[in-house]
């Protein structure tokens, strides 16, 4: 009999990175024009990150850090669509699809409403959920006195996936 809850997991993922002058600002996997961009090991991609963390958090595997250390020379610089199409891979081997993604992206500058249905259609995309099951939602820090970074909150849900898809995915890619 099946119980409530079941076949279904939460993931929750939180993120932060402190703005740098002159380097590029990536979010969500989509450039944005401004005068400062997230430092970082990788490119930064402080909401990609979140949502990497969520994935793994989901199915009870090892964290970003933990799989992709700071102190790795090969993450250097890395494009964090690698980190999440990791993660992807790990919660189709373990049976589950994603249903829906939602996050909150914290920070001062700049504005995130006009990029927003880019940045859901580039998740839609690196992730193959539709687009109208991506949250962005973004906010200032009020009080918070964290005008110098940008923070990522974000949530998952997954469900069991039809059998079949979770076979292919065992396969770890060469890397
Ligand atoms: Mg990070």
């Amino acid at each position: 009999m099946r119980g409530p809850g079941f076949g279904m997991k939460i993931g929750y993922g939180w993120d932060s990175h402190e703005f740098k002058r002159g380097i590029p600002l990536k979010i969500g996997g989509v450039d944005i024009p401004h005068a400062k961009g997230l430092g970082g090991h990788s490119d930064g991609d402080v909401l990609l990150h979140a949502i990497t963390d969520a994935l793994l958090g989901a199915i009870a595997a090892p964290d970003i850090g933990t799989l992709f250390s700071p102190s790795d020379q090969r993450w250097k610089g890395a494009d964090s669509k690698v980190f999440l199409s990791e993660a992807l891979r790990r919660v189709k081997a373990a049976g589950y699809r994603i249903v829906n993604v939602d996050s909150t992206l914290i920070l001062d500058a700049p504005k995130i409403g006009p990029h927003a249905t880019v940045i859901r259609e580039r998740i839609s995309q690196l992730t193959a959920v539709a687009a109208n099951c991506i949250g962005i939602k973004a906010k200032t820090p009020e009080g918070m006195g964290t005008e110098n970074a940008a923070i990522a909150h974000a949530v998952v849900l997954l469900e069991d996936a039809p059998r079949g898809i979770r076979r292919k995915a065992r396969k770890k890619p060469r890397s």
